[in-house]
């Protein structure tokens, strides 16, 4: 599983969720470090966001629970393509 974000304005931030599909399998939005997942708990996605804004916001970068990010070149990720045809559309 990874997480590919997008910038959508200024303080909002998607999220997009993917498994081997190339659909995300769930869309959630973090406006202002406030996201919107059903979770009850703190979450960890404004941390993995954090993440994302350090490496300076690559586009069509997916980054795991782990911390650990792919780069579109040279991941051996299948589905990576089309994580890059979503986060260009
Ligand atoms: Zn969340």
């Amino acid at each position: 599983m990874v997480y590919v974000f997008r910038r959508l304005a200024p303080k909002r931030v998607e999220l997009a969720k993917f498994e081997d599909r190339s659909e995300p399998i769930v869309v959630y939005n973090i406006v202002a470090g406030r996201c919107d997942c059903p979770s009850r708990v703190p979450c960890k996605h404004p941390k993995l966001l954090d993440f994302w804004m350090e490496l300076g916001e690559p586009i069509g970068c997916a980054i795991d629970e782990y911390k650990n990010y792919y780069p579109f070149i040279d991941s051996e990720f299948t589905e990576m393509r089309k994580i890059l045809e979503y986060v260009s559309s």
